[in-house]
C-alpha cells in the first residue's frame, strides 16, 4: 500500500467515511504525497495537456483581452496581474510577452501567482521571470489593488462534494472502506438548504456536485473586483449548471478509477459556472464557448500569421493546435469562458453580458 493510501485508510478507520471533497483535497494537495505537491503533471510525457501548453496563441489572446479590460477601466497605474493555478507558467509568460507593446501596462503590473504546489512553483520560477514576482498560497493573500486575473483549468482541480437526491433530501457520496479497499457509500439523507434551487431541475437518484472551495475563491476574487476594479477570466470545462457524476481521474492521458491510485492520478470535476456566478458580488458575463471566444479575439488571423514562419512537422502541430483549441468536437465547446467585472464596466473583449 502506498503512503498516501495508508494515510487515507487510517483516517477513515479513525473518523469514518470522508466526503469526496475531503478525499480529493488529500489526494491532490497532501503536502508530502499529494498529486500536485509531488510532480509536474502537464505535457505529453505527463498526465494531461492544457490549452497554453498546446499553443502560444491561447495566452497571447488572453493577455490582450486582459490588457484591453485594463484600458477600458482607465488604465489604473498599479494593479495585480494574477493567475490562479499557473501550472508550468506558460500562460503567464505568453500574457507578458504579448502585452509588451501595451503602453504603461507592464509598468503598472504586479505579477502574482496563486499556487500551492512547491514542485510547480519551481517550474514557474523558470518560465516567468519578472521583477518582484510574488507567489501566494491563496487569493486572500493578494495585494488589495485592482485585480486582473486569469484561471485556466484551475476550478476543475478544486474538491467537489457529491450528493444524490432522495425525495426532498440528499444522501452524500462518501469514501469509506470495504476491507482494505476504498469504496463509495452513501450517508443518511439530509436536507441541504444551499441546494434548494436544485430541487427544481433534479429527480430522485440524480447526482449533484458542488464545490465549497470553488465558490469561496470566486467570492473572494469577485469581492476584490467589485471593490477595486479589475476583471477575471475563468476558462474551464463544465456548464452553466452541472448535473450528474462528472468526477474523473486521469493518468498518462487515460481515464482511471478515482479510488484506484490515490495521489497518482489527476482528479477533476466539471465546473458549475452558475454556482460561481451566484457566489460573486459583481457582474458576470454570459458563459461563452472557448472556440467562440477565441474566434472573436482573432485567433484565425493570429494562426495564419504564425503559420507563415513554420513548415513541416511544426506547421502540422500548429494547425492541429488551432483546431484543438477551437473546434466544437475538440475543446471548442466543452470548454467555456466567463468573466467577472465591476458593476458598470464592460466585459473583456470576446464576451458579452
Ligand atoms: N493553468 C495551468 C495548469 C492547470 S493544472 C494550465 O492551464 O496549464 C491546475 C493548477 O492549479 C496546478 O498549477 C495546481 O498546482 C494548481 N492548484 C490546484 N489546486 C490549487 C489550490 N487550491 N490553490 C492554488 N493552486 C492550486
Amino acid at each position: 500500500m502506498t503512503a498516501l493510501k495508508e494515510h487515507l485508510v487510517s483516517q477513515i478507520r479513525a473518523n469514518g467515511p470522508m466526503t469526496v471533497a475531503e478525499y480529493m483535497a488529500v489526494c491532490l494537495m497532501h503536502p508530502e504525497h499529494g498529486y500536485y505537491a509531488t510532480r509536474d503533471p502537464l505535457g505529453t510525457a505527463g498526465d494531461f495537456i492544457t490549452a497554453p501548453e498546446m499553443s502560444q496563441m491561447f495566452g497571447e489572446l488572453i493577455g490582450l483581452a486582459l490588457a484591453q479590460a485594463w484600458m477600458d477601466q482607465g488604465a489604473p497605474e498599479a494593479f495585480v496581474l494574477a493567475e490562479l493555478g499557473p501550472g508550468r507558467g506558460t500562460l503567464m509568460a505568453d500574457v507578458l510577452r504579448a502585452t509588451k507593446g501595451v503602453a504603461g501596462f507592464h509598468d503598472a503590473a504586479r505579477v502574482n501567482l496563486v499556487e500551492t504546489s512547491p514542485a510547480l512553483r519551481q517550474v514557474q520560477a523558470q518560465t516567468v521571470t519578472w521583477p518582484g514576482i510574488a507567489w501566494r498560497e491563496s487569493v486572500g493573500d493578494l495585494p488589495e489593488l485592482p485585480l486582473f486575473v486569469v484561471a485556466n483549468e484551475f476550478f476543475d482541480a478544486l474538491p467537489v462534494r457529491q450528493v444524490q437526491r432522495e425525495g426532498e433530501r440528499w444522501r452524500e457520496r462518501l469514501v469509506g472502506l470495504e476491507g482494505e479497499a476504498l469504496a463509495i457509500g452513501l450517508s443518511d439523507p439530509k436536507a441541504m438548504a444551499p441546494l434548494e434551487h436544485r430541487l427544481e431541475d433534479t429527480r430522485d437518484g440524480d447526482i449533484v456536485e458542488f464545490s465549497p472551495m470553488g465558490e469561496s475563491i470566486a467570492a473572494e476574487i469577485g469581492g476584490r473586483i467589485a471593490k477595486h476594479g479589475g476583471a477575471a477570466l475563468i476558462v474551464d470545462y463544465g456548464d452553466w449548471r452541472s448535473l450528474g457524476d462528472t468526477w474523473q481521474a486521469v493518468k498518462g492521458h487515460e481515464a482511471t478509477d478515482p479510488l484506484a491510485e490515490p495521489g497518482r492520478a489527476d482528479l477533476t470535476a466539471h465546473v458549475d459556472f452558475e454556482a460561481l456566478a451566484r457566489a460573486v458580488p459583481c457582474r458576470y458575463s454570459r458563459l461563452t464557448p472557448q472556440g467562440v471566444f477565441l474566434e472573436r479575439l482573432g485567433i484565425t488571423a493570429r494562426a495564419q500569421a504564425l503559420a507563415k514562419g513554420l513548415e513541416g512537422d511544426r506547421l502540422e502541430t500548429h494547425i492541429a493546435a488551432h483546431r484543438r483549441l477551437t473546434h466544437p468536437h475538440e475543446m471548442g465547446t466543452l470548454f467555456k469562458v466567463m468573466a467577472f467585472t465591476p458593476d458598470g464596466a464592460a466585459p473583456p473583449p470576446g464576451l458579452d453580458t
